[in-house]
């Protein structure tokens, strides 16, 4: 099997768990050197410990920092071109769900804090990865967007306006920058079972959560969770050269969910 990521770079947002580490062991397994990218430190050193052991051989710089913080991210991307001297692919993909609420409940606090990490976080990652992509003449960009991002999906004020903000800076930006070799998508994953989706269930029913979650997952198609690693199929296929001509696409994988709302 060819590997894809040899020889390549690839930035990973919110790596330290769920959907990032397992795309990280996936990119890492085909070759890629890797800038990890996490608030959490100890998330971070344990993706790292699982890479290296699917992939001894794997480069892996790790970097604490909020994304929600302009000067962290630009920072992480500095750090990121020092030490590889480029930035193939980007997954920009750190992000939280925020309290359940109804509208009128959910609190401006709460909304401006899902906001500044999901759609501030994504805008400033690509203001500073774009530019380096720019100057290179490749690259792909995936953000991560999310069914709530395309549907709606109800209690999730923060959440739904900046996912749907995620889709709006991905195809606007795509358009600016296919003309510099350079692609950007977004994925929207339906529940896919990470401690986020945990988290989300244990809102909805305490310690009874993992029945909750069979009950959860009844309306898919599929009746199932989506696993981290389906989706770490599919984000490396996008971030590699064989999606290239993908550009301001938005990839469900949700087990066909959102297509029956
Ligand atoms: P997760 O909680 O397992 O992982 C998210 C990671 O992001 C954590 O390691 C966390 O520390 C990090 N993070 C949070 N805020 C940060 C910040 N300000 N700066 C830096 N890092 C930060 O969740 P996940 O399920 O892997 O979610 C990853 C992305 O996928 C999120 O954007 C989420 O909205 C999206 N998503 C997840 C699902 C799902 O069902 N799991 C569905 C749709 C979209």
């Amino acid at each position: 099997m060819v590997n894809r990521f040899d020889g390549k770079v690839v930035l990973i947002t919110g790596a330290g768990s769920g959907l990032g580490r397992a795309s990280a062991l996936q990119v890492a397994k085909e070759g890629a050197k890797l800038s990890l990218v996490d608030l959490n430190t100890q998330g971070l050193e344990e993706t790292k410990t699982a890479i290296l052991e699917v992939a001894p051989q794997a480069e892996v710089l790790l970097l604490t920092a909020n994304v929600a913080n302009e000067e962290e991210v630009k920072k992480y991307v500095e750090d990121t071109v020092k030490q590889y001297g480029k930035i193939d692919g980007f997954f920009n993909n750190a992000g939280i769900e925020g309290k359940q609420n109804l509208t009128e409940d959910f609190g401006i606090d709460e909304f401006q804090k899902v906001i500044s990490i999901n759609l501030n976080g994504v805008f400033y990652g690509m203001k500073y990865v774009l530019a380096e992509m720019k100057k290179q003449g490749s690259g792909s960009v995936v953000n991560t967007a999310s069914v709530g991002g395309i549907r709606g999906v109800g209690n999730q004020s923060g959440y739904s306006a900046s996912k749907h903000g995620v889709v709006g800076l991905t195809r606007n930006s795509a358009i600016e920058y296919g003309q510099f070799g350079v692609s950007i998508k977004a994925i929207a994953p339906g529940a896919i079972m990470t401690p986020m989706v945990e988290g989300s269930l244990r809102q909805m029913g305490g310690e009874n959560w993992e029945e909750v979650g069979k009950e959860f997952v009844q309306p898919n198609p599929m009746k199932r969770f989506g696993k981290p690693e389906e989706v770490a199929y599919l984000v490396a296929f996008l971030l590699s050269d064989q999606a290239n001509f993908i550009n301001a696409a938005v990839v469900p994988i949700d087990g066909g969910q959102s297509y029956k709302y």
